[in-house]
């Protein structure tokens, strides 16, 4: 797959956030909004207990529906967690592995998210693997370290013959949830550090194809900006998912010079 075919994926993480309902009719507003867009794909993360009554109206409008979480193991006693294989019988085609509230709030290992990313991969659901570093690693120069061991772990022992079975987000923790977003060139710099990393890992080909997204308070105001990067292929988007006016716009950024 070459660079000029990697479809962009706009993508709503919506937390802990909407009900049901509320879910329901986001979906109806926002498909009322962007349709069913060919050249970009739209995609949900809610809640768990919204995955099986979502799949419906989420298909029928032809989003893609993601889980915000996973445990690696295929079954067990380990309260609380939800497997790979039901995740799958609810419709997700995607689910996000390490996103930084998982890393710092529940304190979510390298290795487990590694774990994580290669049980999505051997169960055919698309891991969506968030890689970032917090304020005092960008301020000590320390970004691309962390993101490399962030990479090595979270992608340990996988292989990719096509890059469709995987999603890089690269989220600065700085910039999730504060308002305060990376300048497009700071994402660039960070994304393309990121492909040149899967260029030495992978094939340079499947590395050219691999979406790699950015998160961070994107909102309607900043999209256009960031998608106009060259190796920024979508956004994973918190706080301004949660409307679906502004998510929308999100969706519909604008491409000014370059071509989705
Ligand atoms: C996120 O949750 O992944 C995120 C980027 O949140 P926000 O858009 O609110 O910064």
């Amino acid at each position: 797959m070459s660079i000029e075919v990697r479809r962009p994926l706009m993508a709503a993480n919506w937390k802990m956030h909407l009900s049901i309902a509320e879910g329901v009719s986001f979906i109806a507003k926002l498909h009322e909004l962007v349709g069913t867009p060919r050249d970009r794909e739209v995609l949900i993360a809610p809640p768990y207990t919204h995955l099986w009554p979502l799949r419906e109206p989420m298909a029928a409008a032809g989003f893609s529906l993601a889980a915000q979480n996973c445990h690696w193991e295929a079954q067990g006693a380990y309260t609380g967690e939800v497997s790979l294989a039901m995740l799958a019988e609810t419709g997700c085609r995607y689910v996000i592995v390490g996103h930084s509230e998982r890393r710092h709030i529940f304190g979510e290992s390298d290795a487990w998210i590694g774990r994580k990313t290669a049980a999505a991969l051997s169960r055919g659901v698309v891991p969506i693997v968030c890689i970032g570093e917090k304020i005092e690693e960008r301020e000590a120069g320390l970004t691309e370290q962390v993101l490399r061991r962030q990479l090595t772990a979270g992608l340990e022992g996988i292989s990719l013959d096509t890059p469709e079975p995987l999603v890089i987000a690269y989220e600065p923790v700085w910039a999730i949830g504060t308002g305060r977003t990376a300048t497009p060139n700071q994402a660039q710099e960070a994304h393309a550090f990121v492909r040149e990393w899967l260029a030495d890992r992978f094939d340079k080909a499947v590395a050219k194809g691999i979406r790699i997204l950015y998160g961070g308070s994107v909102k309607p105001d900043n999209v256009d900006d960031l998608m106009a990067q060259p190796d920024i292929d979508g956004a994973l988007v918190g706080g301004a998912s949660l409307e679906a006016a502004s998510f929308a716009r999100i969706v519909q950024y604008q491409r000014s010079g370059k071509s989705p």
